[in-house]
């Protein structure tokens, strides 16, 4: 292994799709920044599974993400039928994690926010600010750009440098633009972040612990946002896939390193 390189974190695969297995992620990513290892994470949740079993491009980019955490209680479970107890990692619990950080480290690792509609990001980020004072953030920008906005928030990323780069929009959009852009910061940490912008700007609201304790996160989502109930549909299907491939797959090879 060279210098540059990290201790991989062990996997184990969903349906076709890796997930690393960890108790704490926070020490593996610092790691890296503090080396300068660039690292895409990708947060897997029941959802993307389904729809990477057939999009071969996200399936593509989840396999060559550096990093595929559990954030849906759908991998949790899943992981539970073949004897692996793992404990859940929101995306939103990530995203939070790397701001804190970023924090602390007394602005030693610049973050960008990207995503969102416009008032949303800016009360994003002023909350982060007004409770982080040592953060520093280079960049915020919301996602409805035009081609031109487009190139020019690419310039700026390019040129602040940023150590941590938190993308909001939406699954595949996001995985998809951060494959297409790792490039401009390859030492950074470029995560998927989904709707966390919306709940950090207080216009969502996010499940109360105890809904969180049972697992039911996905519904209480449903119950804020009704239109997302035909995304949910995949929950199910995910449930009886990977029940399935329980009784009849083969996983005797699945837990491995990197
Ligand atoms: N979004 C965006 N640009 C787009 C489409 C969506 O910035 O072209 C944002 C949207 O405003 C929202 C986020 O992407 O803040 C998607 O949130 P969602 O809850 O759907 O993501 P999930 O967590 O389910 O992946």
């Amino acid at each position: 292994m060279s210098e540059r390189e990290s201790t991989p974190l062990p996997q184990f695969k969903i349906l076709g799709q890796p997930v690393h297995l960890s108790k704490d992620y926070i020490p593996w990513l610092l790691d890296r920044l503090q080396r300068g290892i660039g690292t895409h994470v990708v947060t897997m949740n029941a959802e993307i599974v389904i729809q990477a079993t057939h999009d071969l491009e996200l399936s593509t980019i989840i396999h060559n993400a550096d990093l595929v955490t559990p954030d849906g209680s759908g991998i949790i479970m899943a992981l539970k039928l073949h004897g692996i107890t793992q404990p859940r990692y929101a995306g939103i619990d990530l995203g939070e994690d790397l701001i804190r950080l970023a924090g602390e480290a007394d602005r030693e690792y610049p973050v960008f926010l990207y995503g969102g509609k416009p008032q949303i990001v800016q009360k994003a980020a002023q909350k982060w600010q007004t409770e982080l004072p040592n953060l520093k953030i280079v960049g915020i920008e919301h996602g409805y750009l035009d081609t031109e906005q487009q190139a020019k928030l690419l310039h700026q990323i390019q040129s602040t440098q940023p150590k941590i780069i938190l993308v909001a929009l939406g699954m595949p959009r996001q995985e998809i633009w951060i494959r297409d852009n790792f490039h401009l910061c390859p030492q950074a940490i470029w995560i998927g972040v989904g709707g966390s912008f919306d709940v950090w700007s207080g216009v969502k609201n996010r499940a109360p612990q105890y809904i969180r304790n049972l697992d039911l996160e996905w519904l209480y989502r449903i119950a804020q946002e009704p239109s997302r109930w035909r995304r949910a549909l995949a929950l199910p299907q995910f449930a009886i896939l990977a029940i399935l491939e329980r009784l009849w797959g083969k996983h005797k090879d699945k837990l491995a390193p990197n």
